[in-house]
């Protein structure tokens, strides 16, 4: 620390967790100067030629990277590479580059620059954050193909660092991020990508602490100077005080030994101390998080959100590419059960395919509505997911169920897919279950009759508190009357489970409120058989429930349900558990994050 620029606190996204304490190392990406200059007529072909030579190496590089992250993190997630291949590979791309050089008489990397600026251009107009998450894919291909035509070296791979340091950058690449990670990146400070971009999920692949959104602009400090990045609280601190370094040293070794703490707790049974088993399981975006669900030992997946896998993209994945994913899971989970939910497409996630781009429309055109008015489009999602049943054990379930109408419809058209699998000689599972989730209250009115007909319901607590208290979820100016400890959310919650239990099928909790101990304690005493929540918390949860007795839960959640308001309930529950809770060293269960 020289003390040229003074100490600075910036909030970011936590993408990553964990915490990291090292030297800074600012990544300029070099700019290129893409002239044009035309070429003699004579000379057009070997300029062609000069190009697929460097599309040829570009993709030997890039092989060469997906076999290393092969080699260092597994197999799925080298696949982020594969779509940089496919880019290389696209003859209608290609193909209209090599036209524009023989016919306009362009240099190759001015034709090759100017095509991919226009797809780039096109990915940027088209949606918000998660198309723009891919564009940086495009990017990072269409650059390393222009500094192999370019630079004399035939193409530079970013620096090798030789001494560990907190990466700080505008964006990275998955690449560059690839290449930088011999070991030696502790941390990464990005002004762009959210949870979901591949940068992201490679960084949490490698347990490399992460945080994004931080502006570029805000790096007032010089190389080498001290950064920390904490990746749970979603903070860096540039040009650190001793203090700080010495109390984010101390939270460092924390988190270690926490981690460790929990991992003893991998194997053993989620079963309160008086006997009952509460199935505890994992709600998965994406499908390179298996090794996340295994290492937090959870019991399955309780919700796996499959409008992922459409995000981000102007066309639709293909039964196969649905298949593969779904499959994916399905294996590599057996025996342990994968509820696949079918598409939820609408409010924070638009797939503008289906023409559900409207972030101010979170009740109306979205989820199992847009499915049911696309049956085609539906039914080769229902067909993936049959496919997928024949190799593990699946659950399929429909979101956002408003009246019992909508789930015979969508088994209707699910038995639709299942003949056509039958008379093609597909195999799939002929027992898979069928669930519903209940996440709006005309649902919950109707549950008992809806429960008749279904093998499952999961109880969607987001949606369900959003349309109960009439506040859109992701609306930050009614933000303070979105009360997860409502009375009429609560009471809503036990009705479904009275139905569930009336008609003898299982249900269970799968949003955000499953993951805070102290609510995740009255749903267990109101009766909920299974609570989902992302990986990262299960641990937790499991060591809150051999901790607590069935009976001492339902004592409870009878007392909190007879108060009247949402902050009576929370006062209720801190009272009766925090000083547990705090025993427990649970750290969602103590107001700490
Ligand atoms: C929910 O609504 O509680 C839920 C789990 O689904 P999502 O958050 O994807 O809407
Ligand atoms: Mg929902």
């Amino acid at each position: 620390m020289d003390g040229s620029s003074p100490r600075k606190v910036l909030r970011g996204i936590p993408v990553s967790s964990g915490i990291a304490i090292g030297p800074a190392y600012l990544f300029h990406p070099q700019k290129r100067e893409i002239s044009r200059h035309p070429v003699a007529p004579e000379n057009v072909e070997q300029e062609v030629a000069r190009l697929k030579r460097a599309l040829e190496r570009a993709r030997k590089d890039i092989q060469g990277i997906r076999d290393r992250i092969a080699g260092a993190v597994g197999e799925y997630e080298a696949r982020i590479f594969d779509s940089h291949v496919l880019i290389l590979r696209d003859e209608e791309i290609m193909g209209t580059i090599y036209s524009d050089i023989r016919e306009n008489l362009n240099n190759a990397e001015y034709a090759f620059y100017r095509r991919m600026n226009q797809i780039s251009d096109r990915f940027d107009q088209a949606a918000g954050g998660f198309l723009k998450e891919h564009l940086i894919d495009l990017r990072d291909v269409a650059s390393r193909v222009i500094d192999i035509l370019t630079l004399s070296d035939g193409g530079k791979d970013a620096p090798e660092i030789h001494h560990p340091v907190v990466l700080l950058a505008r964006t990275v690449t998955p690449s560059e991020l690839a290449q930088f990670t011999t070991g030696n990146t502790l941390g990464i400070c990005l002004e762009t990508g959210g949870k979901t971009s591949h940068v992201a999920i490679l960084a949490r692949s490698l347990e490399i602490p992460a945080v994004s959104g931080i502006p570029w602009k805000e790096l007032s400090l010089e190389p080498g100077q001290m950064v920390i990045v904490d990746g749970n609280a979603g903070q860096v601190i540039l040009n650190p005080s001793l203090r700080d370094i010495k109390e984010h040293e101390g939270r460092r070794a924390a988190h270690w030994a926490h981690e460790q703490d929990l991992a003893g707790l991998r194997d053993i049974e989620p079963v309160t101390s008086d006997g009952k088993y509460i199935s505890l399981a994992a709600n998965v975006e994406l499908p390179l998080e298996v090794e996340s669900v295994l290492r937090h030992g959870a019991d399955g997946v309780g919700l796996y959100r499959s409008e992922f896998l459409f995000l981000g993209r102007e066309d639709m994945p293909s039964e196969e590419e649905q298949y593969q994913a779904y499959r994916h899971l399905a294996h590599h989970l057996a025996p342990r059960h994968v509820t696949i939910r079918t598409l939820d497409a609408g409010g924070d996630k638009p797939v503008p395919a289906l023409q559900v781009d409207d972030e101010r429309d979170p009740m109306g055109w979205r989820s199992i509505r847009v499915s049911l008015r696309n049956p085609a489009i539906f039914k080769v999602q229902l067909r993936a997911i049959l496919r997928a049943s024949a190799a593990g054990n699946v659950r399929l379930m429909f979101p956002m169920i408003s009246n019992l109408q909508e789930f015979r419809e969508a088994k209707r058209l699910t038995e639709q897919a299942r003949e056509e699998l039958r008379a093609q000689g597909l195999p799939f599972d002929e027992n898979l279950e069928i669930g519903c989730m209940i996440e709006v209250p005309s649902a919950v009115l109707m549950a008992k009759e809806i429960a008749r007909e279904a093998d499952f319901f999961s109880i969607g607590t987001n949606d369900l508190a959003q349309f109960t208290l009439a506040v859109d979820r992701s609306n930050e100016r009614v933000s303070d009357l979105y009360e997860p400890h409502s009375p009429a959310v609560l009471r809503q919650i036990q009705m479904v489970v009275e139905a569930a239990r009336s008609q003898g099928i299982p249900v269970g909790v799968c949003g955000e409120m499953a993951a805070d101990p102290y609510l995740a304690l009255l749903f267990i005493g109101m009766g909920v058989d299974e609570l989902s929540m992302s990986p990262g918390g299960l641990l937790e949860m499991k060591r809150m429930t051999r901790a607590i007795s069935y009976e001492d839960a339902r004592r409870s959640a009878r007392e909190a349900l007879r108060l009247g308001t949402a902050t009576e309930i929370h006062q209720w529950l801190e009272d009766k558990f925090r000083d547990l809770f705090v025993r427990l060293g649970l750290r969602r269960g103590t107001g700490a994050g």
